[in-house]
């Protein structure tokens, strides 16, 4: 079984790596553990605040009421650009590698100082005060990384969404934060595609008194409509303002920003990260689980307009002085080899991507990595679902030569930075497994019932104990959903939606969201653990099993499959065969698929998530739309009359 492979830190990279063994490791997790406010305090000093705090955690606080660092002053803007602008002005702080290959920008530690100045004041003018909230909708230029610091640095609140989605989804953002201000682009450029931005804008603010300003960078130079009174192009704006800006220091618990969840399982939250906490915990985080360091270039692929992008484009590696890429374009353009031409041509030492971006590129083979060096390699990274260990194995083997960690990392919105990865230096891996606890971290399993289950070899509920750091503080404008949502269904601690397994070795194994947990026969059955089983097959690209009501097992198993085109001309049933044998052989007849659908295409998210729910309803034959919950955050809503269609026929 996978559970017993056990890939060890190369060793030549653990040599010299921040944390070299499993016993430092251990050492250090106990004392995070045992005294939190030592070890989090150690932490803290390397972030600089204007007053420092009077307690690093709340030690009365009740489950849900979380606040660290009281009392403490600081600003992120400040720990981000000026303090290392005043030491190192030189030094990139974000390599900007546009659409078009092998086209680059540099913006030092000095431009970008001078860059969120002009912006901050840009708002300042635009009547942004601190705690206002301000909507960016930007594509993946250095503006957006400037309006967030730009925000953070006068105490406004900023509430990114992700430039991809619709105009209703954009409006009921706007409308739920009650931004005032939104900063837009004429376009944005994703591959080949032009993305249009400000048509969106227009029409998701129409309407809207409460929006007074739309600040709009031009990033093609695409005719757009301007409403006078109300847009304005940000080039003129910023030209108007001087580079100084005053900084607001904020208090700890003061609100840096609302970001909204991928909605994989539900309607979207509005989680509100505070300032203290979340900057402690995104560079903490960053620099032990990436080894970060003075000189890394950091190269984390995904959009600022996800939590991944907040806490390690943006804030983790520009608190710790590191260089950040922001990378404006797509895995695969103009073709799969992008992310090793972007790493080779900028030196990357650090990738960080997604399960969904790497199973894309391993569809494409090897020799698209292996056109480009990637010496500069030190770690590479994932994050967003589970990994099939197959796609692990190939990053691991292909990628990084074997000459570099890959750290699986579990994490979600809520939790503000990663909470279960290995450190590189000083874990070994297994494959699909997100492995141990950060410090500070308590993960518990919970069974339906609410036993915390002890000891190893079992599975269930993920859920945490305690608090964080980076944990969330509300849902915005809503506390009750956030104590509803994530304190009630096991009291006294925070409960992430997430199913778990426990290894013998205490290793810990996302099974899926607990929706997708599947009850077979009594059996409790990983939809992960049957998709990587499915994607080990040479056939296929990318599955997804849901479960469905089944009258003699309970629940039946509903796999959607995406084959390789080579083997189209295969007979289905056929496939299918080899498909639920090849389940059958990797994990047990139990898990033999009852049904296999293959598909074109899966509903995913705008972050690359598939979507179970709707293929839940699905494979329940349930086909009314109006039963597929919010699909706002759809990337390709016409997959699903394709599944539905396919589904309706077979
Ligand atoms: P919503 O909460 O609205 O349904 P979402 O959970 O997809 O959206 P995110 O906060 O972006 O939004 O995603 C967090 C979730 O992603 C986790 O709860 C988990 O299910 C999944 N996930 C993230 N990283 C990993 C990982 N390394 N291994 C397995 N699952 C992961
Ligand atoms: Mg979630």
């Amino acid at each position: 079984m996978s559970e017993s492979i056990l890939v060890p830190p190369p060793p030549a990279f653990a040599q010299g790596a921040l944390v070299t063994s499993y016993a430092a490791y251990e050492a250090l997790y106990r004392r995070s553990i045992d005294e939190p406010a030592g070890f989090w305090g150690e932490e803290a000093a390397r972030i600089a605040w204007h007053r420092p705090y009077d307690a690093v955690c709340d030690a009365h606080a009740r489950p849900g009421e979380i606040a660290w660092f009281t009392g403490g002053r600081l600003n992120v803007s400040y720990n981000c650009v000026d303090r290392h602008a005043a030491v190192t002005p030189d030094r990139p702080a974000i390599l900007w590698a546009r659409n078009e290959p092998g086209e680059y920008e540099t913006i030092t530690f000095r431009d970008l100082q001078e860059r969120v100045g002009r912006f901050a004041n840009v708002l300042r003018a635009h009547g942004v005060k601190k705690g206002d909230r301000v909507c960016i909708y930007l594509p993946m230029i250095p503006e957006l990384a400037c309006a967030m610091l730009a925000c953070a640095r006068i105490g406004a609140v900023h509430s990114v969404v992700f430039a991809g989605f619709s105009a209703d989804a954009l409006r009921e953002r706007i409308l739920d934060a009650d931004c005032a201000v939104v900063i837009t682009a004429d376009e944005g450029l994703r591959g080949a595609k032009r993305v249009p931005l400000k048509p969106v804008v227009d029409a998701a603010v129409a309407g809207l008194e409460s929006v007074r300003s739309v600040l709009v960078a031009r990033r093609t130079g695409a005719a757009v409509q301007m409403v006078p009174g109300r847009d304005l192009w940000l080039a003129d704006e910023l030209a108007r303002q001087r580079a100084t800006c005053p900084i607001e220091w904020v208090d700890s618990e003061d609100p840096l920003f609302v970001l909204y969840t991928s909605g994989s399982t539900g309607k979207p939250k509005g989680v509100l990260h505070t300032t203290g906490g979340y900057l402690v915990y995104a560079a903490t985080t960053h620099r032990y689980v990436f080894d970060a360091r003075e000189g890394d270039i950091h190269f984390c692929a995904a959009d600022a307009g996800w939590i991944t992008g907040h806490s390690y484009i943006v804030y983790g590696p520009l608190a710790n002085g590191v260089t950040t890429v922001m990378f404006e374009s797509i895995p695969t353009y103009p073709d799969a080899g992008r992310y090793w031409q972007v790493v080779d041509d900028l030196r990357a030492t650090i990738v960080y991507t997604a399960p969904t971006a790497l199973r894309a590129l391993l569809r494409e083979g090897d020799e698209p990595v292996r056109k480009y060096r990637r010496d500069s390699i030190r770690v590479l990274g994932t994050v967003g679902e589970p990994i099939n260990p197959d796609v692990w194995r190939w990053y691991f083997d292909v990628v990084g030569d074997g000459r570099c960690p890959v750290v699986d990392t579990w994490w979600q919105t809520e939790t503000g930075g990663i909470l279960i990865a290995p450190l590189p230096g000083a874990i070994a891996c297994k494959p699909g497994s997100a492995t141990l606890p950060f410090f500070g971290v308590r993960p518990l399993l919970i069974d339906d019932d609410g036993k915390v289950l002890e000891g190893n070899d079992v599975a269930g509920n993920l859920c945490l104990a305690g608090s964080w750091p980076g944990q969330a503080r509300t849902i915005y404008g809503d506390h009750a959903r956030f104590l509803a949502t994530y304190f009630s269904r096991f009291p006294g601690y925070y409960f992430t939606g997430d199913g778990c397994r426990r290894d013998a070795d205490g290793y810990y194994w996302i099974t899926g969201r607990v929706d997708d947990v599947l009850n077979v026969a009594g059996h409790r059955l990983g939809t992960a653990e049957i998709e990587s089983a499915l994607v080990a097959h040479e056939a296929v690209v990318e599955a997804a099993v849901v479960g469905f009501p089944h009258s003699l097992k309970g629940q039946g198993i509903c796999a959607y499959v995406i084959t390789r085109p080579e083997f189209d001309a295969w007979d289905r049933e056929e496939l299918a065969g080899a498909l639920k044998e090849q389940v059958r052989k990797a994990i047990s007849p139990i898990a033999t698929p009852d049904r296999i659908l293959l598909v074109r295409g899966l509903p995913k998210t705008r972050s690359g998530k598939i979507m179970r729910r709707i293929l839940r309803r699905i494979a329940a034959g349930d086909f009314d739309p109006s039963g597929f919950g919010d699909t706002s955050t759809l990337a390709e809503p016409a997959v699903v009359d394709e599944i539905v269609a396919l589904a309706r026929g077979g």
